[in-house]
C-alpha cells in the first residue's frame, strides 16, 4: 500500500513518521526524498534526504526519474520512482511524505490506477502553534520560517482533499490516530 502523508512545515510529520518507522506491524518504510536544501545539522544524508545540488536535481527530472517533484520554498523536493520501486521489492508499504503541490500531483496520477493511494494531512489546533514550532526547532532562518509559515496557510486550505485530517494537539495523540488509520487501511487490504 502506499501512504502519503502532508501538512505545513513544523507540523511534527517527521517526528509521527520515526515512529511509523518503528512500528514492525506497519511493515511500512520512508521513500527517501532527493531534494536541494542545505542538509540540516541533525540530517544524514540517504536517510533523510538525498542532498543533491540544483544541476544534479534538474538532470534527474530531465531523465524523467521523478515520480513527482516540487518546489518548496527555494528549494526542489522529489520523489524517486526507483524508490517507490525498492520498497516494494522489499514487499513493505511505502511512506511518502511530501508537501501539497506533490500530494495534488499524485492524486493525479494515482486517479484511475488500481493502486489506492491512502492520503492523511496533519493540521494545527492553532496556527501560531506552527510559528512557533518553526522557530523553536532552531534549523531555519528567520526569513525561511517566514516563507514557510505564509505557505502553510495555503497548503492547510487543500487539506480536504486528503482522505483524512488528523490534528496534532499533541504529538502523541497524533501518532496514536495515524497509527489507527494505517492499521484500519491495512486490515481493509488483508
Ligand atoms: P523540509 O525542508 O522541511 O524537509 O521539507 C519541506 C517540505 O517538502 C515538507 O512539506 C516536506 O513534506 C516536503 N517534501 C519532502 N520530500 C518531498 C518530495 O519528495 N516531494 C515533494 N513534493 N515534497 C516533499
Amino acid at each position: 500500500m502506499i501512504f502519503l502523508i502532508s501538512g505545513p512545515s513544523g507540523i511534527g510529520k517527521n517526528s509521527v513518521i520515526k515512529e511509523l518507522q518503528k512500528d514492525k506491524k506497519l511493515n511500512i518504510s520512508l521513500s527517501v526524498s532527493y531534494t536541494t536544501r542545505d542538509k540540516r545539522f541533525n540530517e544524514i544524508n540517504g536517510k533523510d534526504y538525498y542532498f543533491v545540488n540544483k544541476n544534479e536535481f534538474l538532470e534527474k527530472i530531465k531523465k524523467n526519474e521523478f515520480l513527482e517533484y516540487a518546489q518548496f520554498v527555494d528549494n526542489y523536493y522529489g520523489t524517486c520512482k526507483k524508490e517507490i520501486e525498492r520498497i516494494i521489492n522489499l514487499n513493505k508499504n511505502v511512506l511518502l511524505e511530501i508537501e501539497t503541490v506533490g500530494a495534488n500531483n499524485i492524486f493525479k496520477q494515482f486517479l484511475n490506477n488500481k493502486q489506492k493511494i491512502v492520503s492523511i494531512f496533519i493540521v494545527p489546533i492553532k496556527i501560531e502553534d506552527l510559528k512557533k514550532r518553526l522557530e523553536n526547532r532552531n534549523t531555519n532562518s528567520k526569513e525561511d520560517i517566514k516563507k514557510r509559515f505564509d505557505l502553510s496557510l495555503k497548503e492547510i486550505e487543500e487539506r480536504k482533499k486528503f482522505d483524512y485530517i488528523v490534528c496534532n494537539d499533541k504529538l502523541e495523540n497524533a501518532i496514536f490516530l495515524i497509527k489507527k488509520i494505517l492499521n484500519y487501511e491495512i486490515s481493509l487490504k488483508n
